[in-house]
């Protein structure tokens, strides 16, 4: 079958190894508008449960992605500096400019075809000899937009502000720092990302935003306004803008929802299709669950038509709590200053439910957590853990990010 990817993300070149794998005869070219090795963005998180997928999927590119990964444990949750509390658990992180060239690179070992620096305009119908277009172009996904009316498209537009930024101050945990303003409440979910340099993403109110001047600030100054409300918090070290040699802009999460992925020969994948808030950090582990997912319907059935049904009606069956859980994660911290007079410890505790209420014995745990002596009980228990599925994957133990 001819295949053409629209957009060389995680969804594109993911699905475009999948498929090859199940079928060398594949003929299948990826278009990427960016050269290689640019990419917006820093780092994104993923749990256990997508190394399970990944290692049974294709282990040789699993492999090199966990070693391009860091490991993070525990949520360290601090208002204004002051006071700390903690979740427990862990997970992992990559770079997503890291990520890409471990699929670039698999991609094109398997014999796919990357186009780089071309663009699709939207007009699928300049890749006319394909038998199918993957359309996994993104959020803002042009030729989804071009076909918006037969997929059902809707976007929707958070509320809240958000830039992503790296910092060259290390983080070995996934920290949520709360820092009070005269304008309100602004705080940033920062993780380890790649060796010296985390992840930072910084968000607030509207009203916030707009009462600290970042709506008429360039870019460079809202980083030096940033570092100065969180010099504590990033211990006096740098917020970093630039990433694909662009800086960093503000900008507000689009919802993308769609009735259908799949029209004619086209089909949608990864966020073109569906996205979901960031502080859920699913996105990714969702694209390539697509990937897998169309990559095996076609396998698995004969005709095109029957393949596409299925890969529609089972990912977006799959997709819909998910999105849900998003969507309740996003509005929660639209009203983050509602629970913002508690203590960090109730504060911590609100914020790990709010996708949904939590038995009363949780709170008694939350409260144990709080302890470092359980803390340390926890963090053996779940390096033990760690060993386990590690071993079951057949890959080595990853290390924390400070031990890298
Ligand atoms: C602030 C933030 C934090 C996030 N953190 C996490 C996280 O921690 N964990 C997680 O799992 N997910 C996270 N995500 C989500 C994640 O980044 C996306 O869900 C994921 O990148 C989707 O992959 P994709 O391949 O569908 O799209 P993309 O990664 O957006 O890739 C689309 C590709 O298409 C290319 N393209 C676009 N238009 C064209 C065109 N017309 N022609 C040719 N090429 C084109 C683009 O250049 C791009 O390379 C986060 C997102 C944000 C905004």
């Amino acid at each position: 079958m001819r295949i053409v990817c629209i957009g060389g993300g995680p969804a594109g070149l993911y699905f475009a190894i999948s498929a090859k794998l199940r079928d060398a005869g594949h003929d299948i070219t990826v278009i990427e508008r960016d050269p290689p090795g640019a990419t917006y963005g820093w780092g994104v998180v993923y749990w256990d449960d997508l190394l399970d997928i990944l290692f049974r999927n294709d282990p040789e590119s699993a492999r090199a992605l966990q070693a391009e990964s860091v490991l993070w444990q525990e949520q360290r949750i601090l208002l204004r500096n002051e006071q700390t509390a903690y979740l427990s658990g862990y997970g992992f992180s990559v770079g997503r400019a890291a990520l890409l060239d471990v699929l670039g690179e698999r991609a094109t070992e398997l014999g796919i075809d990357l186009q780089y620096r071309r663009e699709v305009n939207g007009d699928a119908a300049e890749l006319t000899d394909a038998d199918l277009v993957v359309v996994c172009d993104g959020a803002n996904s042009r030729t989804r937009q071009r076909h918006g009316e037969q997929f059902g498209a809707r976007v929707d537009v958070g509320g809240n502000p958000y830039i992503w930024l790296g910092t060259d101050r290390v983080f070995d945990s996934f920290t949520f720092a709360f820092e009070q303003t005269p304008a309100g409440w602004i705080w940033f979910h920062a993780y380890p990302s790649t060796a010296g340099i985390s992840t930072c993403i910084v968000e607030c109110s509207q009203q916030t935003w707009h009462g600290l001047g970042f709506d008429s600030l360039s870019s460079e100054d809202s980083v030096g306004l940033l570092e100065k409300i969180f010099e504590r918090a990033i211990d006096g070290h740098a917020l970093i803008s630039q990433s694909r040699g662009e800086p960093a802009r503000w900008q507000r999460f689009t919802q993308v929802t769609n009735k259908t992925w799949s029209h004619g020969n086209l089909v949608l994948a990864g966020d073109a299709a569906h996205t979901t808030h960031f502080t859920l950090g699913s996105g990714t582990r969702l694209a390539m669950i697509d990937a897998v997912m169309l990559a095996q319907s076609l396998y698995d059935h004969e005709e095109l038509p029957a393949a596409l049904e299925s890969y529609d009606r089972r990912g977006r069956a799959a997709l819909r709590p998910i999105q849900a859980a998003a969507r309740t994660s996003m509005a929660w911290f639209e009203r983050a200053d509602r629970y913002l007079d508690r203590d960090a410890v109730a504060f911590a505790y609100a914020m790990a439910g709010r996708e949904g209420a939590h038995p009363p014995w949780r709170y008694q745990m939350h409260l144990a957590t709080q302890i470092p002596a359980v803390r340390a009980a926890l963090r053996g228990v779940d390096s033990a853990r760690r060993w386990y599925l590690a071993r079951r994957r057949g890959e080595a133990p990853a290390l924390p990010a400070r031990s890298r």
